[in-house]
């Protein structure tokens, strides 16, 4: 067996022939072992990005946990509606850490990572529209509402 797979998350596309575009979608093709030192690549990637903003949300939280509370937070100016924005993007940026794992590792397992990567691009984009919303609501709304 020397299948090679498209790694693209909306196709997945494999084939036994020794082909470089994906006969579906028209992507590249990868064999095994490409596969599986991607698959390392996307493990390493996953965990930076879910530890270091697991780490900024840890040191962060007696400053943001109070404000997502709309208690007084010191170190957190914005609003609660905005605290929580942010801490939503965080967290959604995470689980995004935790969804590339989870691929890299199905990657060097030689298995599908269609369903994590897809899970990963949307949380991903999820992160992004909470961050851009929470930086719409503090940067173009407070005037209006202050
Ligand atoms: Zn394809």
């Amino acid at each position: 067996m020397n299948d090679r797979v498209c790694l693209s998350p909306f196709c997945g596309a494999r084939t036994t022939q020794r082909v470089q575009r994906c006969p579906a979608c028209g992507r590249r093709m990868f064999g095994r072992d490409e596969i599986a030192a991607r698959g390392r690549h996307l493990v390493l990637l996953g965990l930076i990005l879910a530890g270091v903003v697991g780490s900024v949300v840890w040191f962060w939280s007696s400053g943001l946990l109070p404000a997502v509370a709309g208690e007084p937070a010191p170190s957190f100016r914005g609003t609660a509606f905005e605290a929580r924005a942010l801490l939503f993007a965080l967290i959604a940026l995470i689980l995004t850490g935790v969804c590339f794992t989870a691929s890299g590792a199905l990657m060097m397992a030689g298995r599908s990572s269609r369903t994590p990567t897809r899970a990963a691009i949307i949380l991903f984009a999820a992160a992004l529209v909470a961050i851009l919303i929470c930086l719409a609501s503090a940067y173009l709304l407070r005037d209006g509402l202050n």
